[in-house]
């Protein structure tokens, strides 16, 4: 892959060498996500941030991800708030939308959305997640992520044992994640969730294709017992038919400190693509592990910042003129960045 000029819409888009190339770029805007440097590389360039689904994380640290590299970030939220409610096709808004931006992220609850939308954009156009299907720059942060997880403890992404739980049916952090984990080797993954939740079949045909192994059961104390990462999801309530249908699954999946403490081994970490349901009965994630050292949920949020960074860089060809175009931050600053 090239980087340069292209869309990043799925994660079969990336070998293992574009995924190490992407990394080292990564790594270096460290400094920048950290505040100690600052870089103006994309002075005058535009983000065209286009969330038509709620976020937080992803739609901010776009945002911040250009900033950093010295950019403007014009943002739409909402369906409501722009004229796709009132019939606008997603070629029309794509032609509009692209001449006012030099890269587009898009987030849209159909499948296939963002693909179409990049057809008709004349800049670069970034899949924030649609619907279901993919939610590409999350996996990548995700892998950053386990890769440095396991280096902290001597292991290798290769022969990881991952358990994936909760809602795999609708998580599109999952299915990407699945995808890109099968360019490693012997990964294990252990697929939790209820009956009807489960990951689609195509996922699970590519995993085993690629020669890995993958179990999938109901139960959670027993999936969870070898794992190296724990990987949690919420019920993503927002793709059921009704309200009604969702609550069915809410609370069936939980995993607390001493589920951890009694099944675990000591040092497995714990992921979860955000936000956590913290509501009532849900908790899937219980805030009681807030301060287990293996909790590694802000960490990967901090993560995704240095990997959007290294997206940009990348797709606008200005990853070798960052060091050159650096200066030391001139304002008060603490060390932030905790990827
Ligand atoms: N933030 C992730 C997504 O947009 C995960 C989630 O919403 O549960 O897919």
């Amino acid at each position: 892959m090239n980087f340069v000029g292209e869309n990043i819409l799925s994660v079969s888009q990336f070998s293992r060498s574009d995924i190490d190339h992407l990394f080292l770029v990564a790594e270096k805007m460290i400094p920048f996500a950290n505040r100690e440097k600052v870089t103006r590389v994309l002075e005058g360039a535009i983000l065209g941030n286009m969330f038509f689904e709620p976020s937080t994380r992803t739609r901010v640290s776009f945002g911040c991800a250009w900033n950093l590299l010295g950019g403007e970030v014009r943002e739409t939220t909402e369906i409501k708030a722009s004229s796709l409610s009132k019939g606008e096709s997603f070629y029309d808004t794509a032609r509009v939308l692209s001449g006012y931006s030099d890269v587009i992220v898009m987030r849209h609850e159909q499948e296939g959305s963002v693909s179409e939308f990049a057809e008709a954009s004349r800049v670069p156009v970034v899949n924030g997640g649609d619907g279901a299907n993919e939610h590409p720059s999350q996996a990548l942060l995700d892998l950053y992520t386990i890769r440095q997880e396991m280096k902290s403890q001597r292991k290798q992404v290769d022969g990881l044992r991952i358990a994936l739980i909760g809602d795999l049916r609708h998580g599109r952090a999952v299915h990407s994640l699945c995808k890109l984990l099968t360019l490693y080797e012997n990964i294990h993954f252990t697929l939790i969730s209820p009956r009807d939740l489960g990951l689609p079949q195509k996922y699970i045909a590519e995993i085993k294709a690629r020669g890995h192994a993958a179990d999938e059961m109901e139960d959670l104390t027993s999936g969870i017992a070898n794992a190296d990462i724990i990987y949690m999801t919420r019920t993503q309530e927002e793709r059921f038919s009704s309200q009604e249908q969702a609550n069915r699954y809410r609370g069936l999946l939980r995993l607390n400190q001493s589920i951890y403490t009694e099944f675990c081994q000591p040092n497995t970490v714990i992921m979860h693509p955000l936000p956590r349901d913290s509501r009532g009965e849900a908790q899937e994630l219980d805030e009681d592990l807030n301060e287990n050292p293996n909790l590694a949920i802000f960490r990967q949020t901090d993560n995704g910042v240095v990997i959007r960074m290294a997206l940009f860089a990348l797709i606008l060809n200005v990853a070798d003129q960052i060091e050159a175009s650096s200066r030391d931050v001139n304002w008060y600053t603490q060390g932030r960045f905790d990827g």
